[in-house]
Formats: C-alpha cells, structure tokens, sequence
C-alpha cells in the first residue's frame, strides 16, 4: 500500500506544477503550453521507431519491414518478449528522467506518458505495471517515478494499472558505474509477485512501465517474476532507451 499512498500524496503536486508558467521539460525555459519541449529540446531528441530490433528496440540502421533480431538477442534473448522506448537516452531525455526522479516534478510523468503512448500497443487490453522501488527509496523520494508514468499511461489510453503487482524485496545499489554480469546479479531475486496477486494474471499481458533501460537487468529481472507468476507474454515500455556509449553513464 505505500505506492498507493506515496501516489496519493504525490497527485496533489502537478496543480502547483501547473500554477506557475509552463516550462520546456528539458531546459526549464518558458513555453507556450504545458508538456511541450522548446524547439532545441525537441529537435535534440532522438526519436526511436522501425527499423529497430524486434525484440530489444535496438535501432537498425535500415531494414525491409521483416522481424530481425540484434547480435545480443539472437545469443541470449531476454526474458521479456519486446520492449519498447518512446526516446533513445541522451542529454536531453536523461535530463528530463532525472528531473522527474529526483528534481519533485512528478507532473513530468504525464509528459512522459503522452510521449510514450504512441509506443504503447493497447490490443488486447495489457495491464500496466511499474518497475517497483524500494520501499526506502519511496520514503526518501515521495513517490516511484516508474508508477507515476504507469498511471499516467492508464488513464490516457483506458488501460489497467496495477502499481504494487511487483514487489521489490531487496534493496538494490544503483547500478550505474556497474557491467551487464554486475547489474543482473545485483538485482536477482530482487523482485516478488505476491500469492494474491497472482490471481487474474495467468496468461495475461503485462507491459511494464520504467523510465530508463540501460542493460536490461532490471527489465529482465522483472519479466523472470512475472513470467514465474503465471503471465503470459511481458512487454517493455520505457522512457529512454540506451542505444551506443551512454550505457556506461546510465
Ligand atoms: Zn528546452
Ligand atoms: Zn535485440
């Protein structure tokens, strides 16, 4: 119930967000509407669609409309089955991600969410679930970043969030600075799906909901439980994904 909670305390904050000028989710610059970028902001965005890895969204450089896999997922195909980023992550995006995380603008997660809608698939009615923090992290924070945009999302398409499906029962470090073999061992067996959770989810379609995705750990970790849980099929939806060198910065 802390998500829930830290998400009731946190709604109140987008109407102060939004009493004062709307500003550039980038830059803070002054703009024309609510959850627009500036120009600069938005034009330095790089946009991820097709063509791109059926699985992972790793951008190919061209392709014939034909399901092709990267190098990666062909060797170890991971334990999601597609995933999906509305941004490849760069100065910008990054920028956004921690102003939201960090920076006490929760209202940024429905800038997010409008941007990541156009990712999102809706056939067949997938539930919407967060990556979940530590409930440590969540006193310290005010609320999860993640479940922010998994709410946002729901209400925009007419979807079902469930913000608390996953539990987080270890405390992980930030796995930034970590390699890939680091990070999945930081965060196995860090996440649990709950016995009365369970219900309803056999066979079901999961999107889960994060703002970054950089090796993939967390993402995997995730789908492992879900999957474990009864789900059916796990697909990821993110912010910004890590596409080339900022993957040691992420
Ligand atoms: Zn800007
Ligand atoms: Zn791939």
């Amino acid at each position: 119930m802390h998500a829930a909670a830290a998400l009731a305390q946190s709604a109140l904050r987008p109407i102060l967000d939004f009493a004062l000028p709307p500003r550039c989710p980038g830059c803070a610059g002054i703009t024309g509407e609510p959850h627009r970028f500036c120009l600069d902001c938005w034009s330095a965005l790089t946009f991820l669609g097709d063509p791109c890895c059926a699985r992972c969204a790793l951008p190919f450089d061209y392709g014939d409309g034909a399901e092709l896999l990267c190098g990666q997922c062909l060797a170890r195909p991971p334990a999601y089955d597609r995933l999906r980023a509305a941004v490849a992550y760069g100065e910008i995006s990054r920028r956004v991600a921690l102003r939201l995380k960090y920076g006490g603008r929760p209202g940024l997660a429905e800038t997010l969410a409008r941007l990541m809608q156009r990712r999102l698939d809706a056939a067949g009615a997938p539930l919407l679930v967060p990556v979940p923090l530590h409930r440590w992290r969540i006193w310290r924070r005010g609320y999860n970043q993640a479940a922010l945009i998994a709410a946002a999302l729901a209400r925009r398409a007419g979807l079902e969030a469930r913000l608390d499906l996953i539990a987080r029962v270890k405390a992980t470090p930030v796995l930034r600075g970590l390699g890939p073999r680091e990070r999945a061992e930081a965060v196995r067996g860090a996440f649990r799906i709950d016995k009365r959770h369970r219900e309803g989810l056999a066979g079901r379609t999961i999107v889960l909901i994060d703002d970054v995705y950089t090796s993939g750990a967390t993402a995997n970790a995730c789908a492992r439980a879900l999957k474990r849980a009864g789900a059916g099929r796990v697909e990821v939806l993110c912010w910004a994904r890590v596409v080339k060198a900022e993957r040691e910065q992420a």
